[in-house]
């Protein structure tokens, strides 16, 4: 059983009065640990758990690293999630409140990842990727089949993009559903370029 929800896809009535047509909100707000991040880590989650993953080593300080702490939860795996010093306090509690365990390493995600590298080495335990991995791209596409599946096919979908996973796998279900003239806006945070 996927470790996601299906969201509710609502039509907002003040974008779509500013925007002069439809504008639909996929709620993923509504998601276990509160992001579309619970589609394909949790999807990774899934697949390394079946393939012998004992323990789960996460180097988001951020929504990935919350995924991963709450799908080891719902599978029975423990989790380490190495996070750098600017993960605010708020993150780090809701992710120790999972089970997991928080470490902090280094003021930069890359070196937070550098650290749950060797960390995952030396426990045995599998790194999960915040974005970069086909199992995230395939989870995260789901967002766009449930769409597809409510008979709404948008002339665009726009898509927040800070690694590229949520992108890819917003494009993957695009591909699936078949919606050859559908645009995509990719808008990146700032900061995270
Ligand atoms: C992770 C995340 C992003 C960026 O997703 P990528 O897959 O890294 O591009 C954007 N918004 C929110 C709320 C996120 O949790």
């Amino acid at each position: 059983m996927p470790l996601h929800t299906v969201t509710p896809l609502l039509e907002s009535a003040p974008l779509s009065r500013i925007v002069g047509r439809s504008v639909w909100l996929k709620m993923e707000s509504m998601q276990p640990a509160a992001s579309f991040k619970m589609r394909g880590m949790g999807l990774a989650a899934e697949r390394a758990v079946a393939s012998g993953a004992t323990q789960l080593v996460s180097s988001s300080g951020g929504n990935a690293g919350y995924a991963v702490a709450c799908a080891g939860r719902a599978l029975g795996v423990p989790v380490t999630v190495v996070v750098p010093t600017t993960t605010a306090p708020r993150m780090r509690s809701l992710i120790a409140a999972t089970g997991a365990e928080v470490r902090v390493a280094g003021t930069v995600w890359d070196e937070a990842h550098r650290e749950a590298t060797n960390l995952a080495d030396q426990c045995g335990g599998v790194l999960m990727h915040p974005f970069d991995h086909p199992d995230i791209w395939e989870g995260h596409a789901s967002v766009i089949t449930e769409v597809h599946d409510s008979g709404i096919e948008p002339g665009c979908v726009v898509v927040a993009v800070g690694g590229g996973g949520l992108l890819a796998g917003v494009l993957h279900g695009i591909d699936q559903a078949g919606w050859s003239t559908t645009r995509v806006v990719a808008v990146e945070t700032e900061g995270t370029a």
